[in-house]
């Protein structure tokens, strides 16, 4: 087992754990902000939504960017980076069908496609929309899974990078000028604050997020290379996972949005919209570690993902899902608790094996590096047994 860590996100929070009065967002979440009231920076901007923005101003404005690239010879004009999943159908759709745009979805793949992620791409491809798929190699792909689990504890980091990086690359192919995200989640979800009134993404701001903690995808290389667990004929995979150059990016002008500025977003209402006009359809049981069946589908090793969240952080993708619900009043907080209570943190079994081979390493070492990522604050073992510190009320 590598000893480093390079992501210590989870080690220098708070050491005192609470919970947002409003909803049951924790303050380990990274970045997460509260005002006296005991209020997350999530739940303020959610009274923003409702009460303050305007959000046929916002409409308006979005007009005028797409007005600005919008294609007359019928070329494509924005790239919408999608999987399938209910968000960016809607998104496909709503720029191509409300406001007459080109759009081309670029897809990268998830580590280990799930039979419903695949199904929903295909339904998503079938209503209408051009769609770049990179299919990276996957044994390379697994390294660097691999590599992400053991030195940030999430073996979801490659994919980070492969999803921000890979639209930008077909951005500067194909020479389209704007590409549009669906929502920013530090802002609905928490621990944006500083984002509430950003439209978009400068460069700047996309090197940040590479190199966050780290000097991105090429510190893990490094660490790699270092272990044997990459081997130089896997270097020329790396680049996809690497911006491309940004004085390429940065001659074409190329612009990086989030609809969710423009539109007031509605998870839940991305559903219907998307079963309505691309045919998505939900899991047909609950995910792992919650109770939704609609939201992140398409990738085995996403149960892992949220599960190592739930590790290093000390709150699980229930705790998220069920606050997002509050704040969008469908349930209140005593329902989002013994939700959370119930469903957070419960063990990804059901592709834990198919997870395993697949990163290479046994049950073993896989126990031994969810340990390494406890932090004392959060958990401590009695009878053998790990047990979080606070329990959420
Ligand atoms: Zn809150």
């Amino acid at each position: 087992m590598i000893k480093k860590i390079l992501d210590t996100r989870h080690m220098d929070s708070e050491k005192t754990v609470f919970y947002c009065s409003r909803c049951i967002n924790s303050n380990q979440r990274p970045g997460l902000t509260f005002d006296e009231q005991g209020v997350c920076d999530a739940c303020q901007y959610s009274d923003l939504k409702e009460k303050v923005i305007d959000w046929n101003e916002r409409e308006k404005e979005l007009v005028s960017l797409l007005d600005k690239y919008r294609s007359r010879d019928g070329s494509f004009d924005v790239i919408v980076p999608s999987s399938g999943g209910k968000d960016s159908c809607f998104v496909a759709h709503q720029l191509k069908h409300k406001y007459n745009m080109h759009p081309l979805a670029v897809t990268w793949a998830p580590a280990i496609y799930t039979d419903i992620g695949w199904q929903n791409l295909q339904s998503f491809r079938h209503a209408g929309f051009d769609t770049v798929l990179c299919l990276p190699d996957g044994k390379v792909y697994a390294k660097l899974a691999r590599l992400g689990f053991e030195l940030m504890g999430d073996p979801f980091w490659p994919w980070h990078y492969g999803q921000r990086a890979f639209p930008l690359s077909m951005a500067v192919k194909f020479k389209i000028p704007l590409i549009i995200y669906g929502e920013m989640t530090r802002v609905e979800y928490g621990g944006g604050k500083a984002l509430w009134y950003k439209p978009n993404e400068t460069y700047e701001d996309l090197k940040n997020y590479f190199h966050m903690n780290t000097k991105g995808v090429d510190s893990m290389v490094e660490e790699g290379l270092k272990y044997g667990l990459i081997d130089n004929g896997d270097l020329s995979s790396i680049d996809l996972y690497r911006l491309p150059p940004l004085e390429e990016a940065g001659k074409l002008g190329t612009e990086v949005h989030w609809f969710s500025y423009y539109k007031k977003w509605i998870p839940q209402e991305n559903y219907y919209y998307a079963s309505t006009n691309c045919r998505f359809k939900p899991n047909p049981k609950r995910s792992e570690g919650t109770y939704s069946k609609y939201a992140s589908l398409d990738d085995k090793i996403d149960g892992l993902h949220f599960y190592m969240q739930y590790i290093k952080f000390g709150f699980g993708r229930c705790t998220s899902e069920a606050s997002q619900e509050v704040r969008s009043g469908h349930i209140n907080r005593e329902e989002a608790v013994a939700l959370a209570n119930k469903y957070d943190g419960e063990f990804p079994q059901e592709h834990f094996k198919e997870c395993l081979e697949y990163m290479g390493i046994t049950e073993e070492e896989f126990r031994n590096v969810v340990d390494k990522f406890r932090p004392p604050h959060l958990w401590e073992k009695i009878d053998g047994q790990w047990h979080l510190k606070t329990r959420l009320k």
